[in-house]
Order: C-alpha cells, then sequence, then structure tokens
C-alpha cells in the first residue's frame, strides 16, 4: 500500500500528524504526568537517589531489571538519603517510563489506541507491538543496522518477548537455520563481585567482566557479530537464518521458548536445524551438547499415624519417609558408583538424585500426621521412565502407602539430535571446526536449556558456545570471557553457519 506518511517520513526523518490527539486527550495526559511528579513513590525515588548507588553498577542493574513497573528518574542531587524530595517536585523528575504504557490507563489508552495501530500499519510495521525492554530496542537498533527484518513475538505475555532477526536464503524454500540465545540473566550479588555486574569492565589481561559474558549474552552477540561479518563480506547462503533471542530461559522457558514453539509463528519460520548455547571449557576441548537430561521434582507427600511423641505408634510418616529417603539414595549410590567405575562418563550420562527440600511436623512432642520430601531427579537418556515412575510407586505401596506423589515438574523423554551420518547439519558442522582444527567433545547437557524445546518437535539442535580455555563462571560471581576468545568465537561461528546454511 502506498502511504503518503511513510513518504514523508522518508523525506524527512519525522512526521507531523496534526489533531492526532483531542484537547481533552492532551489534558489527561499532562494531568496523569504531574500527578506522576508528585505521587512518585518514596521507596522508588530512593532506588535511584543514585547518592548511595553513585557507581554505574547499580544504575545498569537497576536499568536492566526495571522494566516490570513504572520507573522514576530524578535529577542529580534532587533527592535525599531517605527518599525525601530536596526540590520542587516539578523539577526534581527527570523522566518516567518503563512500564508506563503497560500499566498507567491514561498513557495506556493511547499508545495501544486503534490510531496509533494505524499509524503504524500506514508506515508498513508488520504486527506493531509495544515493546518498551532495553533488550529489544538494543536489537532494533542492531537489526536496522544490519539491514535484517526483524519481528517480536509474544508467545505467553507482553512481559516475554521473541525477537527474531531473518536474513532470507537463496532458497527461502528450504528449511531454516535458527541460531538461538536468551536475553535473560540469573540474578547478581553485586559486593561478591570485584567489578560491576553489568559494566562489561576490561581489565589489563583483556578479561570482559559482566553476567552473561557466558550465558548467554556473549553467545547472542557472537551470532550477531558473525552473521553482520558474512552479509558485509557479500557471502550468500542457500537458507535462511534466523537470529532468535528468547525470554526466560533461566527459569525454564515457561514464558519463553516453551510456548513459542507450538506457535504457528514459530512452525513460519520453518526451522531444520537449531543452535544454542554450550558452556565454557577450561581446557581446549569444546563441548558440543546434542541431547538433555529429563528434568522431574517429585514431591513424596507421607500421611501417617499421628500421635503422642511418647508413643510407638505403628506406620507413622517418619519411617514412610525413611523408607523413602533410603530408597532414592540406594538409586544416587549405583549412579555414584558408575561414574567412579567409567571415567569415560559425565554427569550428563548419569542419572542425578538429590533431596532438596524437607517439610512438616507441627510441634517436637507430636507425631506429625504428614510429611513432605521433594527430590531434584534429572533422568538419563538410558532410564526406562515408566519404569522409574513405577519404582517410585512400588515403594510407596511396600511401605504401606498413604503417600501421594505429585510432580513440579516432569519432562518427556526427548529423543537426542542425531551425531552421525544421519545427520547433514552435524556433517556441516562437523566439517567446519575440523577445518578450523577445533576440537568438538560431542556430550549430554547437565542442566536444562530451550534446546530441549526444539528438539521435542524433531528439529535437530546442538548446544555450543565457542569458549575453551576459560574457567566455567556461568551463574558464578565474576563471570567473565576473555576478548580473544570471544573475538575467535565470532569467526568460529562466521565458519560454522556458512556450511549449515549451505546445507
Ligand atoms: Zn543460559
Amino acid at each position: 500500500m502506498h502511504s503518503k506518511l511513510l513518504d514523508e517520513l522518508n523525506e524527512n526523518g519525522y512526521i507531523v500528524i496534526e489533531d492526532f490527539l483531542t484537547a481533552e486527550e492532551v489534558d489527561s495526559l499532562y494531568q496523569a504526568g504531574r500527578a506522576l511528579c508528585l505521587d512518585a513513590p518514596q521507596n522508588n525515588r530512593k532506588i535511584f537517589s543514585t547518592i548511595k548507588q553513585e557507581d554505574a553498577q547499580g544504575k545498569e542493574l537497576y536499568f536492566m531489571e526495571s522494566g516490570d513497573k513504572v520507573r522514576y528518574f530524578f535529577e542529580k542531587g534532587a533527592v535525599g538519603d531517605e527518599g525525601q524530595l530536596l526540590v520542587d517536585p516539578m523539577i526534581a523528575l527527570n523522566k518516567v517510563g518503563h512500564a508506563l504504557h503497560v500499566e498507567h490507563p491514561a498513557f495506556n489508552a493511547i499508545t495501544f489506541s486503534n490510531r496509533v495501530r494505524e499509524i503504524c500499519w500506514q508506515l508498513n510495521y508488520n504486527k506493531p507491538a509495544v515493546c518498551q525492554t532495553p533488550c529489544v530496542e538494543f536489537l532494533r537498533r542492531q537489526a536496522n543496522l544490519m539491514d535484517l527484518p526483524m519481528k517480536v513475538y509474544y508467545p505467553a505475555n507482553e512481559k516475554n518477548p521473541v525477537v527474531v532477526l531473518t536474513w532470507k536464503g537463496l532458497n527461502p524454500e528450504l528449511p531454516s537455520i535458527l541460531l538461538n540465545s536468551h536475553m535473560d540473566v540469573v540474578p547478581v550479588f553485586p559486593e561478591n563481585w570485584t567489578h560491576p555486574p553489568f559494566g562489561a569492565d576490561i581489565d589489563e589481561e583483556g578479561r570482559i567482566f559482566a553476567r552473561g559474558t557466558q550465558d548467554m549474552k556473549s553467545v547472542g552477540m557472537q551470532h550477531l557479530a558473525a552473521v553482520r561479518a558474512l552479509k558485509r563480506s557479500g557471502a550468500k547462503f542457500k537458507r535462511t537464518i534466523h537470529i532468535s533471542f528468547v525470554a526466560d530461559e533461566e527459569m525454564g522457558g515457561r514464558y519463553g521458548m516453551r510456548p513459542f514453539v507450538p506457535t504457528d509463528d514459530f512452525r513460519a519460520l520453518n526451522v531444520g536445524f537449531a543452535m544454542d548455547e554450550g558452556l565454557a571449557s577450561p581446557d581446549d576441548h569444546l563441548p558440543l551438547f546434542y541431547a538433555e537430561r529429563a528434568v522431574w521434582r517429585v514431591y513424596f507427600n507421607i500421611s501417617g499415624t499421628a500421635g503422642h511423641g511418647s508413643l510407638l505408634l505403628p506406620n507413622t510418616a517418619g519411617e514412610k519417609l525413611n523408607y523413602i529417603v533410603g530408597k532414592m539414595m540406594e538409586f544416587r549410590r549405583t549412579q555414584v558408583q558408575r561414574l567412579q567405575n567409567n571415567p569415560e562418563l559425565v554427569i550428563g550420562d548419569v542419572t542425578t538424585i538429590n533431596l532438596t527440600k524437607l517439610g512438616g511436623g507441627v510441634q517436637s512432642n507430636v507425631v506429625p500426621p504428614l510429611l513432605m520430601v521433594c527430590f531434584d531427579c534429572r533422568l538419563a537418556l538410558d532410564v526406562d521412565f515408566e519404569e522409574f515412575e513405577a519404582n517410585l510407586h512400588k515403594w510407596c505401596a511396600d511401605v504401606g502407602g498413604g503417600i501421594e506423589i505429585t510432580y513440579e515438574q516432569k519432562q518427556p523423554k526427548v529423543p537426542p539430535t542425531a551425531i552421525d551420518d544421519s545427520n547433514p547439519f552435524w556433517l556441516a558442522f562437523k566439517k567446519a571446526t575440523d577445518e578450523m582444527h577445533i576440537s568438538i567433545k560431542p556430550q549430554i547437557f547437565t542442566g536444562g536449556t530451550d534446546s530441549r524445546y526444539i528438539r521435542a518437535v524433531g528439529i535437530p539442535a546442538l548446544g555450543f558456545s565457542p569458549m575453551n580455555n576459560t574457567p566455567v563462571l556461568l551463574h558464578d560471581h565474576d563471570e567473565f570471557i576473555q576478548a580473544d576468545i570471544y573475538l575467535r568465537g565470532v569467526q568460529i561461528f562466521q565458519k560454522i553457519i556458512s556450511n549449515v546454511a549451505n546445507v
């Protein structure tokens, strides 16, 4: 559709739309803005006071974690130690933002109005969405710089975007390549860091310190940098390449990859092969992850005879608990043995069982009617899931019943991605790393990543983070990556992407 607005925008870089808002609407926004100035919550003022958090670290952290609420940015010196305003509130506030457009009714009514939507359509935006997170805006700038189209999806809710940049291939009907990373990181304890955790300081040894330098903003940026370099070199590939950035991986992907995979939007990407996160490696070899264990969080809710602590009652919850814990620990010992007996095995090859929660009891001299014990189980690929579950129930029956099993998480078995001649993408990947003389160690991932959801719908996925000679510091204090390792990783990805996108 031809659009006069678009012509104007292209011509001038801006557009003026007269009478877009009514006088009443302007007034309502003005009144709302005024109220925000006068009524900014005292505790929020404190967060921003910048008096106790003069360093960049505090501000950076705040900036990254503050997208969930309306936030108030005060002028330096406007707020006292206790959050009290030191100057007239009408000049104390620098700006208000972040969740303002979602949460404040006056701003929400305009931002999400059909008029704004209509303008977006006229400017040729496809599926316009209001994006407020700094990360999405950063990626949009990258997409613009690289001249790649970008789409933002919200498979779970407004707060959890999925961003996809697309570089169309020469044969766009072929299944595509997906380079996936997650935008979220785990929290930090700034007092345990020797550098600001969101500052990306580089020390004299060339180490870049920041949360996400290993897990996994680094890899997301390498994906972007590799594609940018390839594009600039004039390279063309058969297959379309999608670079995706998802939310919520660290919390299990419930608001990110998991709900995205079954959508029509995901299916429309027509993914034939995906790459996602791996792990750093302290030596010269690079781990490559082709499978994951299944996470089961099992609760045993154990009821038994209650009564006075001076008696010897039959079938108490405590006896049953002891039996169940004993059986689980017995199984655990067999897995410890397997690891000890076979140096070839790594932790991802065996089943791990850990007692993680205990609860119950009312008073120290009362035999309780109910006790709870929870285990974190990671079922290895060689486990028969039905048999494992049948065993849990059998133990409960053997000890006299009255035990209810519930699951906080119970992942199904997901077949591993083939790393043999049957998988042409693996062959293309391997050819790239062989040619660069990179030693690859295929293995099963210890934890859980978004790759699992991709594999679960039958798409081959490999977890790979090119960070060798790097201590494994994901989720740890002072997470870092060496600058030259990072840059080398960009080259490694260029080679791998070139190969897999031409399969
Ligand atoms: Zn990660």
